[in-house]
């Protein structure tokens, strides 16, 4: 074995047999591409070692304002019961007939309150029995408070203010007549603060109530409403004001 055979061997041994033979002198597109490869990969750390902390801070600058529950929340979440959201309040408000049909309550409570029930002078439903039976009650009296203030219990104009005894000038009515329905309303044991001929909207103060303790010691105080019909009928105010539970719509905003 000569020199030139064993240089010829070595290079032999280290030459990869499945490249290409590579003619002296040149270097074949490969080995190019190989020898830029550590080069760019270099490059892309070194951008990736730059940028990676503002690209984490930028994710995390918004996270840390709106935290995400993690799972275990999120799950206990949804296993933990709603928050019971509390009982409405419920509360009784008297709801007039819409006799016209025009989406309107036509009648009101005078005083807000139920009718009278039972006394030592009776009961005050409509058509409750007064003077021992011989008559029948022809209104329905609303308890109330005296001096507290009466609305008016149906729109229209003030047509009289009347005694409700014949020679008592303590007790009066207000009257009020609606043309457009053809009823009239008849409040009774009120002060009038409306003068006749004045107009007054559904609800509207008509007056104060006055006691009847002078007259019928120990009668629970209210006022006696009669409405006529058409005609001059009366009819069951309370088949016209009709008590209606509702929830009322509290200020939750201190929950
Ligand atoms: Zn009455």
């Amino acid at each position: 074995m000569n020199f030139r055979d064993v240089r010829s061997h070595g290079e032999g041994a280290l030459t990869n047999p499945y490249l290409p033979s590579i003619p002296n002198g040149r270097k074949s597109p490969m080995t190019a591409s190989i020898a830029t490869k550590p080069a760019a990969l270099r490059c892309a750390l070194g951008l990736a070692v730059v940028f990676a902390p503002m690209v984490v801070a930028a994710m995390e600058r918004p996270v840390a304002r709106h935290p995400t529950p993690s799972p275990i929340v999120k799950l206990l979440a949804g296993i933990a019961p709603a928050k019971a959201a509390p009982p409405p309040v419920m509360e009784l408000v008297w709801k007039g007939a819409d006799i016209d049909g025009d989406g309107a309550s036509d009648f009101a409570n005078p005083t807000g309150s139920a009718p009278r029930g039972h006394d030592d002078f009776g009961d005050g439903f409509f058509g409750a029995r007064r003077d021992g039976g011989s008559r029948a009650h022809e209104g329905v009296d609303y308890v109330a408070r005296a001096g507290q203030t009466v609305h008016a219990p149906m729109s229209g104009y003030v047509t009289k203010i009347g005694y409700a005894y014949a020679g008592d000038t303590d007790l009066k009515f207000v009257e009020i007549t609606n043309p457009a329905l053809g009823y009239a309303a008849r409040s009774f044991y009120v002060t009038p603060d409306v003068e006749v001929g004045a107009t007054v909207r559904l609800g509207d103060r008509i007056g104060k109530v006055e006691s009847l303790q002078s007259h019928y010691p120990g009668i629970t105080d209210h006022v006696h409403l009669e409405i006529l019909a058409p005609g001059g009928d009366r009819v069951n105010a309370a088949g016209l004001i009709v008590p209606r539970m509702m929830a009322v719509n509290t200020d939750t905003a201190a929950d």
